[in-house]
C-alpha cells in the first residue's frame, strides 16, 4: 500500500469508529502527523483521558489517597484523570488544538509540559497541576497569576514583558482593592517588578505603568469620587506608593552595584545610578534608551521628579 493509500485508509477507519467526517478527520490527523516527536495536541490527551480504562498502580502507599490514573501513550506515563482535566483548564483559551510538549519526567512524581511559552509541573500522584516559571529547567513557580516567571527569573524579562506584567497585575490590583486605598500599594509583586525592571534600566517605565495601572490618572479624581475624602485618600496612596517603590528600586541597584563591584563590560568602578541604566553598567556602557517613551497619559509622572533622584 501506498503512503497516501494507508492514510486514507487510516482515516476511512477513523470516519468509520468516529462518525464523523472524511474532510474534518482528513485536516486533523494530517496536522497531527507534522507534530515533531514528542509533541501532541490537548485534543488527542483529553481523548486518551476519556477513553482509556483505570490502571493499576503499586503506589506505596494505601489506595484511599491514591488517584485514579490510566496509561497514557502521549505522556508515557499513568497520569492522573484529574491532573490532565486540571490543564484543559488552565489551556482553555488555546484550545483543544493546543501543542503540548513534555519537557522531562520523573516516574511516578510528575512531568513537566511546556505550550507555546507556558511550562506545566503535572502531578502523576495527586489529580494537580502548577504552572511553572517560563525559563526552561526552572522547578519555581511565578509568585501569582500576572508574573510569568519566579523570582529569580523575573529580571530576564525584556521591558515590554516586564510592562505588560505590571499593567495585567496592576489592573487585578485596583479591581480588588479600588475600595481601600491603603491597600492598593506595598505589594510584594510590584517590589518583585520593581527589582526585576531596575536590573534591565527601566525602572521608572515599569513604575509608570504599575501605578497608572494600580491607582488611575490622578487628575480624573476629583471627577471620579464624589466624596473629596476618596480623591484625597486616592492621592495620598499614589504619592506614598510612588516614593516607596523608588526606595526599592534605590535599595536593588545598591545591592546590585555591590555584587558587581565595577562595570560588567568596561570594569570601570561604579558611580552613583541613574535609573536608565542598569546599575551593573557604568553610563558608558549602558545601551542606549528604549524608543518608547511615557505615552502622554503617564505625563503626570514625569511632572513629579522623586524627592531624593540621584
Ligand atoms: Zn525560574
Ligand atoms: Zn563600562
Amino acid at each position: 500500500m501506498t503512503r497516501d493509500k494507508k492514510r486514507k485508509a487510516e482515516i476511512r477507519e477513523a470516519q468509520r469508529s468516529t462518525g464523523h467526517r472524511y474532510v474534518r478527520l482528513a485536516r486533523e490527523m494530517t496536522a497531527a502527523a507534522r507534530l515533531p516527536a514528542g509533541t501532541f495536541r490537548l485534543s488527542e490527551l483529553l481523548a486518551e483521558c476519556a477513553t482509556l480504562p483505570p490502571a493499576d498502580i503499586e503506589w506505596g502507599f494505601p489506595d484511599e489517597y491514591a488517584p485514579a490514573v490510566f496509561e497514557s501513550r502521549l505522556i508515557g506515563r499513568a497520569v492522573p484523570y484529574g491532573t490532565v482535566l486540571e490543564l484543559a483548564g488552565a489551556l482553555a483559551q488555546q484550545g483543544p488544538g493546543a501543542r503540548i510538549t513534555v519537557e522531562s519526567m520523573s516516574p511516578l512524581s510528575q512531568a513537566i509540559v511546556v505550550c507555546r511559552e507556558r511550562r506545566f509541573q503535572l502531578l502523576l500522584s495527586q489529580n494537580m497541576v502548577n504552572e511553572l516559571c517560563r525559563k526552561a529547567g526552572c522547578d519555581g513557580s511565578p509568585d501569582c497569576w500576572a508574573l510569568t516567571r519566579c523570582p529569580r527569573h523575573l529580571a530576564e524579562c525584556d521591558t515590554n514583558a516586564l510592562v505588560s506584567m505590571a499593567r495585567n497585575w496592576g489592573n487585578g490590583r485596583r479591581d480588588e482593592f479600588e475600595h481601600d486605598p491603603e491597600r492598593l500599594g506595598g505589594s510584594r509583586e510590584a517590589d518583585l517588578l520593581i527589582r526585576a525592571a531596575v536590573a534591565g534600566g527601566s525602572f521608572e517605565r515599569v513604575r509608570a505603568v504599575l501605578l497608572d495601572a494600580c491607582f488611575g490618572d490622578p487628575n480624573l479624581y476629583d471627577d471620579m469620587y464624589l466624596d473629596a475624602s476618596v480623591a484625597l485618600a486616592m492621592q495620598h496612596a499614589l504619592e506614598r506608593e510612588k516614593l516607596r517603590l523608588y526606595e526599592v528600586a534605590h535599595a536593588e541597584a545598591k545591592r546590585i552595584r555591590e555584587a558587581t563591584g565595577a562595570c560588567t563590560t568596561c570594569g570601570v568602578s561604579l558611580m552613583g545610578w541613574n535609573p536608565g541604566v542598569p546599575p551593573q553598567l557604568c553610563f558608558t556602557c549602558a545601551p542606549p534608551p528604549p524608543a518608547e517613551h511615557l505615552s502622554p497619559a503617564f505625563s503626570w509622572l514625569a511632572a513629579q521628579p522623586d524627592a531624593d533622584q540621584e
